[in-house]
Order: C-alpha cells, then sequence, then structure tokens
C-alpha cells in the first residue's frame, strides 16, 4: 500500500537540485515585487491542477472525438473549460488547448488566412508584439505583415494610419493588441476599419484578458470576430493560451490549432485553466481587476508627480511604460538598478525609441501580481515612491538596500498567494 506524500517532499528526495531551485525561486517570488506587467500568482488551486495526474493522458483532438482512448474524464474536464470561457467572454466558440499566447496566435493564422497574405498589425516599438509580424517570429517569415503605430504626440494608437494603410493593403486581417501599450484599446473603431476595407478583425488580448473578464477594460467580443490570449497574464491561470471565435470560424480554429500546429494537448493546463476560468467569474476577481488598474494609476501619477514621464501620460490598464531618458536613464540601468532593491520590472522600447533594443529607453511594469498580494491605492503609491526614489540614485548601494528592506516588509504584511511562508 502507498500512502499520499507531499509532492514537494518527493522531488526533494528524487531530485534535489531541482527541488532546492524551486525553493529559492519560491523565496524570491515571495519576498520581491514582482511588477513584470505579464506576470501573476496563480492560485493554489490552479497548481494543484496543474499539478495533477492529467498530465499523463493523451487525448489528441477534441472531446467526443479523440484519436486515443480512456478520455471520458478528461472530455468532461476540456467541456468545462470551453463552456466556462465561452460564458466569460460572451463569444461562441473556445479552443482552450494552445500552449501558449504565441500558439494561440499562430492557430488563428494557420486556420483563417493563407501563407503570404496581408496583414495589418501593431507595430513592435509601439507596444505589439513578435508574433504580430516580427521578421523573427513565424508570422513574419509565414505571412507579409504592414503595420500602424500610435501617435508621435499623445503616444496613442493611430487609428487613421490603421485605416489609411488597411486601405492600402487590403489586408486578409486585423490584429489589434499590445504587450506594451499603456490605454484602452478602440475595438470598436478597429472593428469600423475592418468593415470599411471588408475584412476581419482579430483582438490580442493577452495582457488584458483578466480585466476584460472583470469588467476593467472594454471587452472584444461583439467586435473581434477572432480573439485570442494568454491564460497567464492578468487573468492568473496556468501558463497557457486560448482562442475565442464566432461560430463562423469555429472549425478553422480548431484546425489551426491540432492538427494545424500542436499534438496532444496538455490536459493538466486545460484542467488548471478551467479552474482559473471559474475564479475570473467571481465578484472578488471583479474587484481585483478593478483594484488591478487603480493601483496602476496611483503608480504612474506618483512617478509623474516625481518627474518621470509615462508614456501618454499614464495608463488606463494594469501596465505602465515608463520613458527613463529624461532622467539619463536607459531602460538596462533602471531595471538592474530597481533588481537590486527587489523590484522585478523589464527593460523595454519606448515609441519613437532612440536607444538600441537591447538597452530601451523606457521600463515596462504593472500591478496584477502585487493586487494579488493585496495591495490597495496606498501601498501602490507607496510602491511608486520607492521606484522614484530608486530611479533618482540608480548606483546608490544604500538606497537599494534600504528600498530593499522596506520591499520586505510589504511583502511579508501581504503575502503572495499560492506561496507558502517561510
Ligand atoms: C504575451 C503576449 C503574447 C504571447 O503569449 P505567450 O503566452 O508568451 O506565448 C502574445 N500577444 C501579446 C499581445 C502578448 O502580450
Amino acid at each position: 500500500m502507498t500512502t499520499a506524500t507531499d509532492p514537494m517532499d518527493s522531488l526533494a528526495s528524487a531530485d534535489p537540485e531541482i527541488a532546492r531551485l524551486i525553493g529559492l525561486e519560491e523565496g524570491r517570488q515571495r519576498d520581491s515585487l514582482e511588477m513584470i506587467p505579464s506576470e501573476n500568482y496563480a492560485s493554489s488551486a490552479v497548481m494543484a491542477a496543474v499539478g495533477s495526474v492529467l498530465t499523463n493522458k493523451y487525448a489528441e483532438g477534441y472531446p467526443g472525438a479523440r484519436y486515443y482512448h480512456g478520455n471520458e474524464f478528461v472530455d468532461i474536464v476540456e467541456s468545462l473549460a470551453i463552456d466556462r470561457a465561452t460564458a466569460l467572454f460572451g463569444m461562441d466558440h473556445a479552443n482552450v488547448q494552445p500552449h501558449s499566447g504565441a500558439q494561440a496566435n499562430l492557430a488563428v493564422y494557420l486556420g483563417v488566412i493563407k501563407p503570404g497574405d496581408t496583414v495589418l498589425g501593431m507595430k513592435l516599438d509601439a507596444g505589439g508584439h513578435l508574433t504580430h509580424g516580427h521578421s523573427v517570429n513565424a508570422s513574419g517569415k509565414l505571412y507579409s505583415f504592414v503595420s500602424y503605430g500610435v501617435e508621435r504626440e499623445t503616444e496613442v494608437i493611430d487609428y487613421d494610419e490603421m485605416l489609411a494603410v488597411a486601405k492600402e493593403h487590403r489586408p486578409k486581417l486585423i490584429v489589434v493588441g499590445a504587450t506594451a501599450y499603456p490605454r484602452l484599446i478602440d475595438f470598436e473603431r478597429a472593428r469600423e476599419i475592418a468593415d470599411e476595407v471588408d475584412t476581419v478583425l482579430m483582438a490580442d488580448m493577452a495582457h488584458i484578458a483578466g480585466l476584460v473578464a472583470g469588467g476593467a477594460h472594454p471587452t472584444p467580443a461583439g467586435n473581434a470576430q477572432l480573439i485570442t490570449t494568454s491564460t497567464h497574464k492578468t487573468l492568473r491561470g496556468p501558463r497557457g493560451g486560448m482562442v475565442l471565435c464566432d461560430s463562423k470560424f469555429r472549425r478553422r480554429v480548431d484546425r489551426g490549432v491540432f492538427p494545424g500546429h500542436q499534438g496532444g494537448p496538455m490536459m493538466h493546463v486545460i484542467a488548471g485553466k478551467a479552474v482559473m476560468l471559474k475564479e475570473a467569474a467571481t465578484s472578488e476577481f471583479r474587484a481585483y481587476a478593478g483594484q488591478t488598474v487603480e493601483n496602476a494609476r496611483a503608480v504612474a501619477e506618483t512617478l509623474a508627480e516625481a518627474g518621470i514621464r509615462p508614456i501618454s501620460g499614464g495608463t488606463d490598464t494594469h501596465l505602465i511604460l515608463l520613458d527613463v531618458t529624461t532622467i539619463g536613464l536607459d531602460g538596462q540601468r533602471a531595471a538592474d538598478s530597481l533588481e537590486r532593491a527587489g523590484i522585478v520590472v523589464n527593460k523595454n522600447a519606448i515609441p519613437f525609441d532612440e536607444l538600441p533594443p537591447m538597452t530601451g529607453g523606457g521600463i515596462r511594469f504593472g500591478t496584477p501580481a502585487i493586487t494579488s498580494r493585496g495591495f490597495g491605492t496606498a501601498e501602490a503609491h507607496r510602491t511608486g515612491e520607492l521606484i522614484a526614489e530608486v530611479l533618482a540614485a540608480p548606483d546608490d548601494e544604500a538606497v537599494a538596500e534600504r528600498v530593499k528592506a522596506e520591499v520586505k516588509d510589504l511583502c511579508d504584511a501581504f503575502p503572495a498567494p499560492g506561496i507558502p511562508s517561510a
């Protein structure tokens, strides 16, 4: 007879090296302010599903139509995930199998357009994503991408440019959605533009999906016929992706995922997505999404008051892009100095950046993870002050030490969900 043991105990005896590293990473996540805007703390419930025996199951195909046997239970798991996703986002169909946001995007491209077709997406240096046509990515290699950006003056999406480029190039698909853009996206306007050139609108809501679910950002549903997302960013689920679409695109999207470019689905992760989708439909999550935006506003305002310029002047979302060139820094130096003080952000290009991508003129950060800890507006404001202190003295060890100690106190007072205390 076997007895149940703590999975971490069995890992520690089977592979002490990996167990020790996981322990160290747990400590890092517990004791620092995780402000990379695409990161979050998945709940213990989500992690339990991901760590389950569902990892053992092969289930190529879709519920009720599999290539393997023994799918009676995983079929129900996947159907639950699909039903919860369509209900939460108000779309006809969901494919919950994409291994990540990048795979969700590739699935739409493979299923809906043909190699060589023209696609209109957002410029990378304006906040667009690699999978929106970068030359090193499959999207840029297989399709002919043209792009729109932001207005130089306001740093807000230039919808007139979107329309003009759409009229000139007649794309088969228009992609909206960004990875480093702090303002609301006007899906209604994007749909008008798509209709005007008789094309289809895809919204990549990877960053903002949790805000959409919680009513803190307008939904692309009703305007975009195709919606892609990651599941681990503001949605706070397991690492993965998802496509939502109108019934008209159901078959094409499903075929774009499998057999288009994926093999067997990760049923353990799909179970985690189902748990996340249940959590994201609660009133607690609604409050979380709203507070995440409030907190980002408080951080952005505090930094603006300290004389460091947020791109576009502020934020409507969970995300802040900060121009650090005006205080004599580059993104690399700014992010390094903050990391020494226990605040984790990433360097990022800013619109019309004059610095190379390896340094970048800005840093990108946000409030999804600190809000999951329970930070309110007061703590967010204080976090903004701490960031400003570090950036004002990026090489000062004493400042870094002092801020790091206060970060530790904040982390102790607001424990990270899903992480055992030290
Ligand atoms: C993060 C992101 C992706 C890719 O998601 P992964 O899960 O990292 O593959 C795609 N599009 C946008 C806009 C993103 O922000």
